[in-house]
């Protein structure tokens, strides 16, 4: 942390949780309301709190993207290294999340990205199926995740509690968290029943900026 010319802490560098791009109960039926203030409010800021905490130990490292640190993990002090994995990646993971929901999402997605899902997959039901299944079948708290890889190519797979495709060099085009915390409010245990629903809720067009970036 800096110190400015009349001697205060200089906050800017800190990372925040940005807004939802939407309001708390836009995403009813399918994500409810309270969950979405719990799970923004509560558990992202959670994440966010004790991201910029770890730094504070290394305040040259507010300086640089998160997904910057998350994706060059060796060059981060092994003392704080553990905490920007979960941390960071917990604060990093959840800000794509907001983003790749919207109250006018589902369906299907449409241009590049949904050419790269035939190719890669077969066709989009074959995708749903995989990315579904991937959710499901993940064991304890993680996110399942559609990457581009490095050689170009979609893949599906689930990465345990904040870890994060960055770190392994490839690039999150969509994401789903299956974390109790993201539905046990609405679905309880019925963590199919929520991965059902958030089909309804996809940006189809935010997932196709990512992979155009990525
Ligand atoms: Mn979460």
């Amino acid at each position: 942390m800096g110190v400015n010319t009349k001697g205060r802490k200089m906050e800017s560098k800190k990372h925040e949780v940005p807004a939802l791009p939407y309001e708390y109960e836009a995403l009813e039926p399918y994500i409810d309301e309270e969950t979405m203030r719990v799970h923004h409010d509560k558990h992202h800021q959670a994440y966010a709190d004790k991201f910029n905490a770890a730094l504070e130990q290394r305040p040259e490292l507010f300086e640089r993207p998160v997904s910057e640190l998350l994706a060059n993990l060796d060059a981060v002090p092994e003392d704080i290294r553990k905490m920007v994995i979960n941390h960071g990646g917990g604060y990093y993971n959840h800000n794509l999340f907001w983003e790749i929901m919207s109250p006018t999402g589902g369906g299907e997605p449409t241009g590049e990205l949904a050419e790269a899902i035939k190719r890669d997959f077969g066709s989009f039901e074959e995708f749903k199926k995989k990315f579904t299944e991937t959710a499901l079948t993940h064991f304890g708290s993680g996110w399942a995740w559609l990457v581009k890889g490095t050689d170009g190519k979609l893949k599906v797979y689930s990465l345990p509690n904040q870890d994060t495709p960055v770190s392994i060099g490839d690039k999150p085009v969509l994401l789903v968290d299956v974390w109790e915390h993201a539905y046990y409010l609405k679905y309880q245990n019925r963590r199919a029943e929520f991965v059902e629903q958030f089909w309804n809720v996809i940006n189809w067009d935010q997932a196709g900026k990512n992979y155009q970036k990525a």
